[in-house]
């Protein structure tokens, strides 16, 4: 563990809220402690909210990975799911780890392809592949993971007609019972039928196994799902094909906190720490009991088919894991500065913090729920301010959406913040950044740049906007 906090976890004892410290990569931890002024340089460069990007630590997190499955001797094969962030910087690094990339879309497949992803490495996930999509991956021989039965007959038609001599590799995607009421994935009652069309025409159709992708964090119902898939491998071998990958998707859960600090929030937290008066419903487990480490790791202990462990299992049906991270691969890549524009007194003494830019760049309130860490404040280096009289703020986007607010939370500040002072918001590469963003009010898009882990060079990793 080598993420370390800023301050011990406590309360801001004049405001009465908790803090939230996030834990941060040491990279990053030095760049927001000791060289605040360049954080100011770059802002004052590349425009408000400004997104940091920090590709080494790709490599940090696949280590972590590759450590738990080297202990368990499984054959794994890593797919990098590029959807988590824009960044073609944090796709580079990915495949200079050696990863596979996971896409969704051809203008994702590009990407991959242009960071020199070989064709034979990326894996194409999605509900919705159609023609086009299906021939460039078929063209560069992408692994392409069919949804629906009705994906199936469409690229065997495909296969017939224009493609004809060629061959697609192919996985089926399950739907697990666990996901019965999901869109994604065969579900048990077609996947007979689509086996049986995969086994009749092996001549167009190169097999290599199945897939799943289940929401939420836990590994358990990995487990459960791989344990109803092994009746569905003996199918499949029924019918003379080969079972070589089993891809499990992604979810492998990280950590934003110290988990008991975490959990302690949890307890203690009511409507009055809210600016709104709302707790809100759920969250992403920012704190949770595992990091994807963790989560591999009991994933492959647990007992599986045949009272065996999964990764005994693997191992002796001769199968490779696939693995499709996303925001675990992600794990403290990119922070999210905001320059504070204005900032406001409300009657009750609390303040809202305006900042440059919007909630779409630090999005979870329109999900109904909050990104449940607390920015770091980095003072204009030029201010004068007195040090004592700590403050509750919430902080709010510039636009005139009355919904535009980065948090509702309120937050504890030991001082007054100023306009001309950063938020820098840590651990928003994965869905937190980039999401939603957009250019409301014809404020052009927020800018990305990609920082060396030396923080010595700063390079623009804008997204090109693609033609189609
Ligand atoms: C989104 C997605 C992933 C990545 O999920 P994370 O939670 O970011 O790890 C992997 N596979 C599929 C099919 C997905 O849709």
């Amino acid at each position: 563990m080598n993420h370390q906090s800023l301050h011990k976890p406590g309360f801001v004892q004049e405001t009465g809220l908790p803090i939230l410290e996030p834990l941060l990569d040491p990279v990053i931890r030095t760049l927001a402690t000791e060289q605040q002024s360049k954080l100011h340089d770059w802002v004052g460069s590349y425009g408000s909210p400004l997104n940091m990007v920090f590709p080494h630590t790709i490599g940090i997190n696949h280590a972590r990975l590759a450590g738990v499955l080297d202990a368990h001797a499984v054959k794994s094969k890593i797919f990098y799911a590029a959807k988590v962030n824009k960044s073609h910087s944090l796709v580079a690094e990915a495949v200079q780890c050696g990863l596979g990339v996971d896409v969704s879309s051809r203008f994702e497949l590009r990407d991959a392809l242009d960071a020199g992803c070989a064709g034979g490495d990326i894996c194409a996930s999605g509900p919705a592949k159609g023609d086009t999509f299906h021939h460039e991956l078929i063209a560069v021989n992408a692994l392409i993971s069919i949804d629906s039965a009705e994906e199936l007959e469409d690229l065997l038609a495909l296969l017939t007609d224009e493609l004809s001599g060629t061959k697609a590799r192919i996985l089926l995607r399950f739907r697990p019972a666990s996901n019965k009421h999901s869109r994604f994935g065969i579900p048990h009652e077609q996947l007979h039928a689509c086996l049986q069309v995969v086994a009749q025409n092996t001549d167009r159709l190169a097999f290599e196994g199945f897939h799943f992708h289940l929401g939420g964090y836990r590994a358990d119902n990995r487990v459960e799902a791989l344990i109803e898939l092994s009746d569905w491998i003996m199918v499949a071998r029924e019918y003379g094909l080969r079972v070589e990958m089993l891809d499990i998707g992604g979810g492998l859960p990280i950590r934003y906190l110290d988990a008991g600090t975490y959990a302690d929030f949890i307890d203690v937290q009511t409507s009055s720490h809210y600016r709104n008066g709302k707790v809100p419903g759920s969250y992403y487990p920012y704190g949770g009991p595992n990091e994807a480490d963790d989560w591999l790791d009991q994933f492959l202990s647990a007992t599986g088919p045949s009272s065996k462990s999964v990764a005994q299992y693997l191992k002796d049906e001769g199968i490779t894991l696939a693995l499709e991270p996303g925001r675990s691969l992600v794990d403290q890549s990119a922070i999210t500065v905001f320059r504070i524009a204005r900032t406001k007194r409300q009657p009750d003494g609390s303040f809202v913090l305006f900042v440059e830019g919007s909630s779409f760049s630090a999005c979870e309130t329109w999900f109904a729920s909050e990104f449940l860490i607390d920015p770091i404040l980095v003072p204009a280096a030029s201010s004068t301010r007195e040090q004592d009289g700590s403050v509750r703020a919430y902080i709010a986007g510039h636009s005139c959406l009355e919904e535009d607010v980065i948090t509702n939370r309120l937050l504890p500040f030991p001082f007054q913040p100023l306009a001309g002072d950063l938020l820098v918001y840590a651990n928003t590469a994965g869905y937190q950044m980039d999401l939603l963003e957009n250019e409301f009010h014809r404020v052009p898009m927020p800018r990305r740049v990609s920082i060396s882990a030396d923080l010595a060079t700063v390079q623009p990793d804008d997204h090109k906007g693609a033609s189609r």
